[in-house]
């Protein structure tokens, strides 16, 4: 046990972003105090005593560097993760996948963070502020006092309980032979900030489908496999924000005068609406990746690729990220946290990880490394130094901080090529401009970590 008193912060849950950040800020110089409820109060995901606990599978995903996630991984390596050398530690054979033995790895994480001699570990449900700067990483089943107290200090009723996340598409793999861009009735919205010289919200892609496709998708739908809810989640829905197999139940035009009404949309090449349609709004500035608007599912990953390939557009689509809805836990944070995801209503209460609106363990665990250097940088009176946009660590924190337009609901994302910007202009074939943001994202991390190297030397 440190010999010292006052913690220079309290890290508030030892799960993939907690213990990251508490081992980056240790390793930083600083003295952190790292409290965790287990194993007395112990969320109904969680089931052993150990740090670091992977609550479902055992998998990190794919350690492939072409991939998103196995770019993300090799940068947190490059950022000295604790979580990735434990890993590495207690690999388990997964071809090209990381799994890990959920055991070995969670008590590693542990044995790691109680030996540092800068780091205190406390068994204790926190349910009141402490003294001094926090981190909150209570994850996604953040619940009782502490859900309160955090929703006190947002001002209110501004927390997620369930996502609601509608599958994202490559744009470059659209067909636009069937397809036309409209926004309904002609009407160009405007983004919430004013106009910013990017996409307009307006600016969608509209996929037509004839009668027999939309009844044989419709049926698709119903027939479809869904995901089946783990024992915690009751699946409520908000009438405005209903799953499409929900809809579809309720009659065969549901989805047709829901998210699928092709009023105000003319084909420019019939001069009418269609019989239905799918809307793909930009998912970001880049104009490289369209979400389906309105699309927001349970059924299964290999059910939607089946499903959506039945839209003439989408026949081809490359799918950066399926829908999905589960319980989920996280803030609007574009809305409600600073550059170093501290609440704006209270700067002291900063918040990581999965709170912040990403998803996955990796990802979690970025926001949390993340978290320890923008505290890093507050400290020693600089500007939030992220990591370039070029990168997957520093496009996931541009996410977290990019306002959205008026009527859209932040939604969390694990990583994947959308993020990005896209490669330098004049490259053709897929692969190569693949080869090229990766390369890119690599030197740019590469620089990124040799300055907080340099940083943390001359501190
Ligand atoms: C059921 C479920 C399954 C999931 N499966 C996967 C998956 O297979 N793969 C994947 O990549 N992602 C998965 N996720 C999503 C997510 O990536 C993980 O939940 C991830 O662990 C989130 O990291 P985190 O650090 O934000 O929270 P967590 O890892 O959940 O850590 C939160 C920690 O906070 C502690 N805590 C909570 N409240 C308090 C309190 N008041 N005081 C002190 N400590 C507290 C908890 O004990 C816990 O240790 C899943 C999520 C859920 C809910």
């Amino acid at each position: 046990m440190p010999s010292w008193r006052d913690p220079d912060v309290t890290v508030v849950g030892g799960g993939m972003a907690g213990c990251e950040a508490a081992w980056q800020l240790a390793e930083l110089g600083f003295r952190v105090a790292l409290c965790d409820g287990k194993p007395a109060a112990m969320s109904p995901a969680h089931q052993t005593p150990l740090l670091g606990e992977l609550v479902c599978s055992n998998s990190l995903r794919s350690d492939d560097a072409d991939t998103p996630a196995g770019l993300l991984k090799r940068e947190l390596r490059a950022a000295g993760s604790l979580l990735m050398t434990c890993a590495a530690a207690h690999r388990v054979p997964a071809g090209a996948a990381l799994a890990v033995d959920r055991f070995g790895f969670g008590r590693a994480i542990t044995v790691a963070l109680a030996m540092h001699p800068r780091i205190r570990i406390e068994r204790r449900a926190v349910d009141d502020w402490p003294e001094g700067p926090v981190i909150v990483a209570t994850g996604p089943l953040t619940a009782g006092p502490i859900g309160a107290l955090i929703r006190r200090e947002l001002g209110g009723d501004r927390m997620y309980f369930y996502d609601a996340i509608a599958p994202i598409v490559a744009a470059d793999s659209i067909d636009h032979d069937h397809a036309f861009h409209a926004s309904r009735w002609n009407k160009e919205s405007v983004p919430e900030g004013g106009d910013t010289g990017e996409a307009s919200v307006g600016d969608y892609i509209n996929c037509p489908i004839d009668k027999p496709t939309y009844q044989a998708f419709v049926a698709a739908v119903n027939a479809g496999r869904q995901v089946t809810p783990h024992e915690f989640e009751e699946p409520r829905y908000f009438e405005s924000c209903l799953p499409i197999e929900v809809m579809a139940k309720r009659g065969e035009d549901t989805l047709r005068f829901g998210p699928m009404r092709p009023v105000g949309l003319t084909d420019p090449r019939t001069g009418r609406w269609p019989y239905a349609v799918v809307q793909l709004r930009p998912e970001n500035r880049y104009l490289t990746a369209y979400n389906l608007v309105g699309f927001q599912t349970r059924l299964a990953y290999p059910e939607q690729q089946r499903i959506f390939a039945m839209v003439p557009a989408l026949a081809k689509a490359e799918w950066l990220r399926f829908g999905s809805i589960h319980r989920n836990t996280y803030v609007d944070a574009p809305r409600l946290l600073g550059a170093r995801f501290e609440i704006l209503g209270d700067p002291r209460v900063r918040l990581a990880g999965l709170l912040t609106g990403v998803e996955g363990y990796i990802e979690s665990c970025a926001m949390g490394l993340l978290c320890a250097h923008l505290f890093a940088d507050e400290r020693a009176g600089r500007p939030p130094s992220p990591p370039p946009p070029t990168t997957m660590m520093g496009a996931l924190y541009q996410h977290v901080r990019t306002p959205r337009g008026p009527k859209e609901r932040y939604a969390p994302t694990n990583v994947n090529f959308g993020l990005l910007p896209p490669a330098p202009a004049g490259l053709k074939a897929k692969d190569q401009k693949r080869r090229a943001q990766l390369a890119r994202a690599i030197a740019d991390f590469d620089a990124w970590a040799a300055t907080r190297r340099a940083f943390v030397a001359a501190a």
